[in-house]
Formats: C-alpha cells, structure tokens, sequence
C-alpha cells in the first residue's frame, strides 16, 4: 500500500526494518485505535551491481543470507512487516551507506567501522538535501516519529534525525523513537538528563500489542541474525519492553532562544 493522502502518525525508518522493531507496539496499538500509521524507509534503493559491491558489503549481504535482487527482498520483507500490522509503507529509494561512493574519486566514503562511527562524511551534504525535499514531499502527519540515534552512531541513522530537525521540527509535530535494538543496553535516562531539553513518555504496551509487534518482526528474515548478534529477537525486545514498560519515545522542549540569551547576559 503506497501512502498518498495524510496520516495521524508517520514513522521514519532509516533502514527496512528500524521503526517496526523499534515502534511496532505502538503501531499496532495506533491501529487498533483506528488511527492511521505511514512507515516511511529511506534508505531502500537497489543494491549496486556486484562489480560495484565492496568487500564489506559482501560480507553483509553473506550474513543477510541474500546473493541476487538483496534490496527488493528487504523491501519485500518490509512491505510484508507492515502488512502485519496493517500500516502503509512508502520507500524512498536512497542507497545505503554500505554503498555510497565519492562521486570525485569513485572511493566508498564508509567501511564497517566508518558506518557507526557517527561522522558523516562531506559527501553525503548533498544526499541530506535530498531527504530534506524528500521529507517535505510526504503527506501531512499529526506526529512524526524520527530516530534518537544517539547510542547508534549510524550515520544513516543520524542523516534521518537531521533531515527531521530540519523539516519536522519547527511545525512542533517531531518526537523520537529509541532505536532497537540496539538502545536495549544503553541508559538513555540518564545520559539524557544532563541536558535538560529533553522529556520522554512510555507508550505503554498489552501483551497482544507485543505480540503483533513480534510477528511483524519475524517478516524481517534476512535481519534478524545479524541485528540481534544470533539471540532471540522476542526475547531481547520483550524483556526491554518489560523493563521500560512499553516503547518510550523523547521529546525536546521548546526553548526560548530569547530568554536563555538574556538570562546569560544580565
Ligand atoms: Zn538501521
């Protein structure tokens, strides 16, 4: 189902599968509620032919367990995931990082380690403007969900979060969705609260709500060994949802530029 008309909630994936494991109890809990829910993934485009393919990504696509045709297969997996869940889908058609080369020297601008390193190279400026329009073309959504992407360091990660702030922010409809699972381990509480910008909210969760989240997330085969590092994804997002008591999602306050500067300079 392609999205064509306004939302009460849009979610911002930058992979075919981030907002569903990390939104997908409150996706299904929208639903159920009769509200309407877009899953919007960025980084969706085919993979390069296999002369183009560099080492790491080779590897990648051997622990996927995908040879040929690897991004229409995960879109494949992402359009059934969403289906679970009866949310629309839309693809963006942006290449991966794993992908991105230099167009000047024709080098990949990120190696394994560079691509969750959290610099994003000067290169990719020009594929942060072209979210940015991408982002303003959706359809209109009451919330949109972006990813916090501060334990990640992904850079594709980060490209969507700042592409959000630019577009979503000012219209005071962006919140953040934690990203799992790879937020599972990390305190955001308490690394958050040094800033004092920042409020979150947990979206309480029924045990049919994880459930259906579960279920979608089983439609992501190719990912879910190499994402949960060979454990259980059930068990490592139920036991998180446990423990937060459901899927928690951020906020920053507004600031008020002019008070803070005059408070500073009185
Ligand atoms: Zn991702």
């Amino acid at each position: 189902m392609r999205a064509s008309t306004g939302f009460n909630w849009c979610f911002l994936s930058p992979h075919l599968d981030d907002a569903i494991f990390s939104c997908g109890g409150q996706i299904h809990q929208a639903k159920a509620k009769g509200e309407s829910v877009n899953v919007v993934s960025v980084f969706t485009a085919d993979e390069p032919s296999a002369e183009r393919l560099t080492y790491d990504a080779k590897c990648l696509h051997l622990a996927w367990g995908l040879r040929d045709n690897v991004y229409a297969q995960r879109r494949r997996e992402d359009q059934a995931a969403c289906e679970t869940l009866s949310a629309a889908w839309y693809h963006l058609g942006f290449s991966d990082c794993i992908y991105r080369r230099d167009q000047d020297t024709g080098s990949a601008l990120y190696d394994l380690n560079a691509v969750m390193a959290g610099e994003i190279k000067s290169p990719d400026a020009a594929l942060l403007c072209k979210i940015i329009e991408a982002f303003r073309r959706l359809p209109q959504s009451q919330h949109v969900l972006a990813p916090i992407a501060i334990h990640t360091g992904h850079v594709d990660h980060l490209l969507v979060r700042i592409a959000a702030e630019l577009v979503f922010r000012q219209k005071g409809v962006l919140l953040y969705y934690e990203d799992l699972p790879y937020a599972c381990g990390v305190d955001l509480d308490s690394r958050l609260s040094q800033f004092n910008q920042w409020e979150s909210q947990v979206h309480k969760l029924s045990e049919q709500d994880i459930e259906a989240k579960l279920l979608a997330v089983d439609a992501y085969t190719s990912q879910l060994f190499d994402v949960f590092r060979g454990q259980r994804p059930g068990e490592i997002l139920a036991s998180y949802a446990n423990r937060i008591g459901g899927e928690r999602i951020w906020r920053k306050k507004r600031i008020d530029w002019y008070q803070a500067i005059s408070a500073e300079c009185t």
